[in-house]
């Protein structure tokens, strides 16, 4: 009696080992499921003589694999593609593009240039996604999500020219401090505020706003030059604000606004590479049998085991792989083609989570916007293709790879009906409007929508077409798939509050791998009561 936790703890890991230890630190809460990714540290014994097939070897299956094999257990990973890494895939010269009902694409890109089809950012809060980069020896470098110097474009503004997104910023801010400034002065705020707030509120706009002393916007240098300053008498001017009306009339003004979402922080990371070396680094780490070409046909599970059925895509052969548990990471679209003998509202919650739309189209091209003191980031252009996003790196070199089309949601589930050639001249059309006379530079297209790539068939589920937003996800199917299906557990970025993200597929990973864990150490335990206690 009167024992601290930690002496419980020790006496406990003397009496029932590392799996009774963790199992009631679990109990305890000291191990609950991650608010944030960590690095994982499951004892090193605790899956031995215990086995586990993981279906699909995108990052959760990846993460699986690594984590599993280090806890002793027996892995077996299936991936029905010629390569790792799911969505996570990174296209270089020679890279094929298969689609659904599509002519398969050959990548042409110039030697070095390289296109992320799927992710290609990683901001800084996912710890998850960048622990594993740093244990795995995956150097990471600045991906530049947001330039001051790229623009926002909307065919009804300033003339259809676009405005550059400092100016966009600067001048918005200018005129709704004056606004301000002006009510405040007016004393139309006299009710919300006290004397003293307005004292101090006041200044602020005026420094906010970039003000004239009598609180009016007449433009900041912020919003960048007329005249750049020089030397000698080459004195700055500042540019001319662009009226209200034309800042409002721009259909992409909220694009000003981008980056201080914390998932599109200004400066984020992208692998050096490509993002598919993070996928290279859990290859080198992860010494288990991983089946390629290895299509999953069929789980049926009994009491005491799942038996995953699996295709080999290659020599045509069917193979059945038996296992204590099974980690099931496959998109639940793709899931819900599969053969199981899963419960009925389990099958049900798979088969009715729809599936978003994605579409990225990428060029060679020479480095043009760099002449534009564009050095990464994105210019924003709404419709179909939403943007154009410029490389962060290979600064200054001859050639870079433009993404002239990242659109998801209904426009891009429109987009991707229309011919692939007409999708890529929508998209040179586009940067015809933001830079004129560089669209002839356009060459090799690339053209990824995701809704008709083969074992994928979509970017991530629109959980949030039924209401919900990321980060804010929960509904029945959502809650059912997260809870253990007998020995099946379903994991993956879609049972995350972060589909569209790695980190949502790191986490949730972490998580059914606490659950097994949690599993196996009370089995352990009782075991042993049940041992001592004959
Ligand atoms: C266009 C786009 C942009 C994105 N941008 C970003 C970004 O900038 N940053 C970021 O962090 N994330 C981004 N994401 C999200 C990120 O890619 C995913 O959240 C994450 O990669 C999902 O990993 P996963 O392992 O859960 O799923 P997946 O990667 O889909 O893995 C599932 C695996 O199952 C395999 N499979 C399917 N069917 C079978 C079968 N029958 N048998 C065997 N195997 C099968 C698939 O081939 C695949 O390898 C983006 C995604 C897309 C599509």
């Amino acid at each position: 009696m009167g024992f601290s936790r930690r002496s419980f703890l020790h006496r406990l890991g003397a009496v029932g080992g590392a799996a009774a230890t963790y199992s009631a630190m679990v109990s305890l809460g000291l191990m609950a499921v991650p608010a944030r990714a960590g690095p994982m540290s499951l004892p090193a014994g605790l899956g031995r003589g215990r086995s586990v097939v993981i279906l699909g070897g995108g990052i959760a299956g990846l993460v699986a694999a690594y984590e599993m094999e280090r806890a002793g257990f027996t892995v077996t990973l299936l991936e029905a593609r010629d390569r790792l890494g799911g969505r996570n895939w990174t296209l270089r010269n020679g890279s094929r593009i298969e689609m659904v009902g599509e002519t398969t694409q050959t990548v042409a890109f110039s030697d070095g240039l390289y296109m992320n089809a799927g992710p290609a950012r990683i901001p800084s809060h996912h710890e998850g996604l960048l622990g594993y980069c740093s244990r795995l020896g995956v150097p990471l470098e600045v991906e530049i999500n947001s330039s001051r110097s790229a623009y926002i474009w909307s065919a009804g503004s300033n003339g259809g020219k676009p405005i550059q997104m400092r100016q966009g910023v600067n001048d918005t801010r200018g005129y709704i401090s004056e606004l301000l400034s002006k009510a405040l002065s007016r004393g139309a705020l006299d009710q919300d505020l006290s004397a003293e707030d307005r004292e101090k509120l006041l200044p602020f706009l005026r420094a906010y706003g970039d003000l004239d002393e009598t609180g009016a916007f007449r433009g900041t240098e912020r919003s960048g030059f007329a005249q750049v300053p020089g030397a000698a008498g080459q004195f700055g001017r500042s540019r001319e604000p662009l009226p209200f009306r034309e800042l409002l009339a721009n259909e992409q003004l909220r694009a000003t606004l981008f980056e201080d979402q914390l998932y599109m922080q200004a400066t984020m990371f992208q692998p050096v590479g490509g993002m598919d070396r993070i996928v290279a680094g859990f290859q080198r780490a992860i010494t288990s049998p991983v089946r390629m070409n290895a299509e999953v046909l069929e789980i049926r599970q009994s009491p005491g085991a799942v038996a995953v059925t699996w295709r080999d895509r290659v020599r045509g052969t069917t193979e059945t792989a038996q296992a204590d548990f099974a980690v099931v990471t496959l998109p639940l679209n793709i899931l819900a083609g599969v053969e199981s003998n899963f419960d009925k509202p389990v099958k049900a919650a798979i088969a009715g989570v729809p599936h978003d739309y994605s579409n990225k189209i990428g060029f060679d091209a020479p480095r043009f916007w760099e002449k534009d003191q564009i050095y990464g980031g994105i210019s924003f252009v709404g419709g179909e293709t939403n943007l154009v996003w410029y490389p962060s790196n290979g600064l200054h070199t001859a050639r870079g790879m433009l993404l002239a089309c990242y659109g998801s949601g209904r426009a891009a589930k429109g987009f991707a009906a229309r011919p692939i050639d007409e999708q890529i001249a929508i998209a040179r059309g586009v940067v015809a409007r933001l830079h004129p006379g560089h669209e002839a530079d356009l060459s090799a297209p690339a053209v990824v929508n995701w809704s008709k790539i083969p074992f994928n068939m979509g970017p991530w589920p629109a959980w949030g077409g039924r209401g919900g937003q990321e980060g804010h996800l929960d509904d029945p199917a959502y809650r059912l798939l997260n809870l253990p299906h007998g020995r099946v557990y379903f994991s993956g970025a879609h049972l995350s509050q972060m589909p569209g993200w790695q980190e949502g597929a790191v986490l949730s990973a972490q998580r059914t791998l606490n659950l097994i864990a949690e599993r196996v150490s009370n089995s352990v335990a009782e075991g042993r009561a049940r041992a001592s206690a004959a």
